[in-house]
């Protein structure tokens, strides 16, 4: 059968016979052709790719693939840098071996640019480890908001596969998360545009590596955020006067990739009537964490009539959040407790009159609740380094002069 499969060369990797769902046998190019050349019948290589199911042992797996037990820990012997108790389900091994004999080769894929190479030789088996090569080159995206930050990646990096693109919203609505609620304060016709670092991996992997800047404008307001590595190493985003676009309070009590998109709870589900609702409300999985929006000490943790489950941290500026309808409450946090600015407090759940997961969030200015939307803004953190400013000027200039000009193009390709 392999013989007119040589004849005709075909050297795509199409599947061609198929072990149960997932199992695919093919022949490798190099051997046909010694085949067509001498006309000697050599022993088909065959490859056969599987994966390890939930709660299998790799020696099972390899078990199936045509190992002999004993032949199975030998293999497993020469593959130490594979910790067995740390093993994910799924995890695609891909078995070789000549027809009519057993494996002789087992490549495990470690990780999407990791394999893990056994090969049988006349001293046994023997590893070898493979990185696989990344690429990265960086990318311009320009969109503008119609329903949410989500419909506008789609739209606007509609050349990365939607993992990525939904990957790159997180990474924007992260960067901005002190100045913009992503999940709420859009408006439909706010623009943005973001360079960043898009990385190629094998089998035509695309991962979003870093962020190198970005602006988002909502009216005739401009928040740019660009990327600057201080002395320590760590990357963060200033604005373009160089003041830090980190504050004292996060703009969400819930990280904007852990939302639900679509809630639009406006007629309260218990009491059935139309309320003035007096907080925000997110929905989003139970189980959730929930994070304190800005550094304070926990006021209150308990049962209050419809909030359910509640926290109360009260803020250095008098301020005091609110958390609601929790499932429970993180550990150690009770009236006293002191936590940070992003510490997680609590867990989205549905206590108090509530008929689905969901956070209910207020912030409140001497016990009366505000829009958190005002309560919350911030036009600036602390400024960068003097020491810092002419390294940060040129790359502002860089940066800022990519994005320009990426939109000019992109308004003009339009
Ligand atoms: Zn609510």
């Amino acid at each position: 059968m392999s013989g007119w499969r040589a004849r005709l060369g075909v050297y795509t990797a199409v599947a061609l016979l198929t072990w149960g769902a997932i199992a695919v046998m093919r022949p490798i190019p190099e051997k046909r052709a010694g085949e067509v050349l001498t006309g000697v019948r050599t022993p088909t290589w065959l490859e056969h790719v599987d994966s390890l199911s939930r709660g299998e042992t790799l020696s099972g797996l390899l078990s199936r693939g045509g190992l002999s037990s004993e032949e199975a820990s030998r293999a497993l012997d020469a593959a130490s840098v594979i910790d067995p108790r740390r093993v994910p389900a799924g995890m695609r091994v891909t078995l070789g071996g000549h027809e009519g004999s057993s494996p002789s080769k087992i490549v495990f894929q470690l990780a999407i640019d990791r394999l893990l190479h056994l090969t049988k030789t006349d001293s046994g088996w023997v590893g070898r480890e493979e990185r696989l090569p990344w690429t990265t080159d960086t990318l311009v995206v320009r969109g503008e908001i119609a329903r949410s930050l989500y419909d506008a990646f789609d739209d606007a990096a509609s050349s990365l596969p939607p993992g990525a693109r939904a990957e790159l919203a997180w990474t924007v609505a992260d960067i901005y998360e002190y100045r913009l609620d992503m999940s709420r304060d859009l408006q439909p016709g706010d623009a943005f545009t973001v360079l960043f670092e898009r990385e190629l991996g094998p089998r035509g992997v695309v991962r979003v590596g870093r962020v190198l800047a970005a602006d988002y404008t909502s009216g005739r307001t401009t928040i740019d955020a660009i990327r600057y590595e201080g002395s320590d190493g760590k990357g963060r985003y200033y604005d373009a006067t160089g003041k830090s676009l980190q504050a004292m309070f996060l703009r969400a009590p819930v990280e904007f990739r852990r939302i639900s998109s679509v809630f639009g709870m406006r007629r309260h589900p218990i009491l059935g009537v139309w309320r003035a609702h007096r907080g925000t409300d997110y929905a989003a999985s139970s189980g959730t964490p929930v994070r304190s929006i800005g550094d304070g000490i926990v006021v209150h943790a308990g049962r209050m009539r419809g909030y359910g489950n509640v926290v109360d941290v009260r803020h250095a500026n008098g301020f005091v959040s609110r958390y609601g309808h929790l499932r429970g409450f993180a550990r150690g946090v009770r009236s006293g407790t002191r936590v940070a600015i992003g510490e997680t407090v609590g867990y989205v759940g549905m206590t108090g009159l509530a008929t689905a997961p969901h956070l209910h969030f207020e912030v409140l200015v001497r016990g009366v609740q505000q829009n958190p939307r005002t309560a919350l803004a911030s036009t600036g953190g602390a400024p960068l380094a003097s020491a810092d400013r002419p390294a940060f000027d040129r790359m502002r200039e860089t940066y800022l002069g990519m994005l320009q000009r990426a939109s000019t193009q992109l308004s003009d390709s339009n």
